[in-house]
């Protein structure tokens, strides 16, 4: 827990002041400070907190052409009675990274830099938490590939930052989300279940297509016949189908969320019955012919837990019960934020305090 390792070059002038705090957005404005280590000659240097601002780089620095880069996403949330920066599941997010990072030939991160180092990077930077309870710290810890060398090959050498955004209440309005037949997110033994850059760069034209069409985002399925229901490239996915609620597998094509193992472990120790199969959308969509299809809705960190309004498939929508019937995702979301301010017992572990 002491950051007695970790060497802090404090700013000289903090941007806190200028921080309009009713008017945050998301991912947007940055926090005075940064974490960087890097990794070379086979080690991890010593990390150091320094003030956040731009890295150097030559054109020729690998992850740029061959997308050796991964990140992680997490959040700190205000204690709810002492106004204290609490963590949510760090640990999660850490070994996720370490997979990740295996998965692209990367050097793991070990606890010194990651856990100490964000633990030590947000009680710096703490009067950035906002102050309002319904805001929140959105962290992010970014690897990436620096060797300057063109050729397809591992890199030898990387760079670790973790800085951090401080971010409104995320004001979740009902997504419409629609699926693709000519598009996948994610195929078995590729990288899907990662944290890595070129995922998301891989689902924007997609991504856009749906937005043309007037959805939010899209809804992925499988890459082999386009049927099984996968996530949603940044949340993943819930239905409640007469009683039951449903989540694909955590497979090697999807991202295993924090989130999402927190909602199904709140659920399940509430009584429901969650079970974590195959869907294919052809089942939600006889179910909703049936009458049967209660909830939809998406697990992440930025959202925590989001209805969908309206799932397009094949030019036909499929509209969903009104909000305030939401009995399941509302009781995940409501847990869920009790623990993360402090309000309800942490009787999960749950909670790290930095
Ligand atoms: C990060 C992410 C999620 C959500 O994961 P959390 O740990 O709950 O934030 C879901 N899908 C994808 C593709 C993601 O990158």
């Amino acid at each position: 827990m002491s950051n007695s390792s970790i060497s802090v070059t404090p700013t000289k002038t903090s941007r806190l002041g200028q921080v309009r705090w009713d008017q945050l957005g998301f991912g947007r404005i940055f926090s005075d400070h940064m974490l960087v280590a890097d990794f070379r000659q086979g080690a991890w240097q010593p990390p150091a907190i320094v003030p956040y601002g731009p890295i150097a780089f030559t054109p020729s620095m690998s992850s740029l052409h061959y997308g050796q880069s991964i990140f992680e996403g997490m959040k700190s949330t205000r204690e709810h009675s002492s106004g204290a920066p609490l963590l949510f599941r760090p640990r999660d997010n850490w070994q996720r990274m370490n997979c990740s990072a295996r998965r692209l030939c990367m050097p793991e991160l070990p606890e010194a830099i990651f856990l100490d180092g964000l633990r030590a990077l947000v009680r710096v930077d703490r009067d950035w938490l906002p102050p309002n309870v319904t805001g929140s710290l959105y962290i992010r810890p970014v690897l990436f590939a620096t060797d300057e060398f063109v050729g397809v090959r591992p890199s030898d050498s990387y760079k670790f930052v973790i800085f951090t955004s401080p971010v409104g209440a995320y004001y979740s309005e009902p997504v419409a989300l629609c699926v693709l037949r000519n598009f996948a997110r994610a195929c078995e033994g590729g990288t899907g279940s990662t944290k890595m850059a070129g995922n998301y760069a891989g689902c924007l034209l997609g991504t856009r297509e749906a937005q043309k069409k007037g959805y939010k985002d899209v809804m992925w399925l499988d890459a082999k016949d386009h049927r099984a229901i996968e996530e949603c490239g940044t949340m993943n996915i819930f239905f409640v189908i007469g009683g039951e609620v449903i989540t694909p597998p955590a497979s090697g094509t999807i991202l295993a969320g924090v989130t999402r193992e927190s909602v199904i472990t709140l659920l399940r120790d509430a009584g429901r019955k969650v079970s974590e199969r195959r869907i294919e959308i052809e089942e939600v969509v006889a179910a909703h012919a049936a009458g049967r299809l209660e909830e939809c809705f998406g697990t992440g960190t930025a959202a925590t837990v989001s209805h969908v309004s309206r799932i397009g498939v094949d030019g036909v929508d499929l509209q969903l019960p009104p909000i305030a019937e939401r009995r399941v995702a509302q009781q995940a979301l409501d847990e869920l934020t009790a623990i993360r301010t402090g309000r309800a017992n942490d009787r999960y572990g749950w909670i790290d305090r930095p």
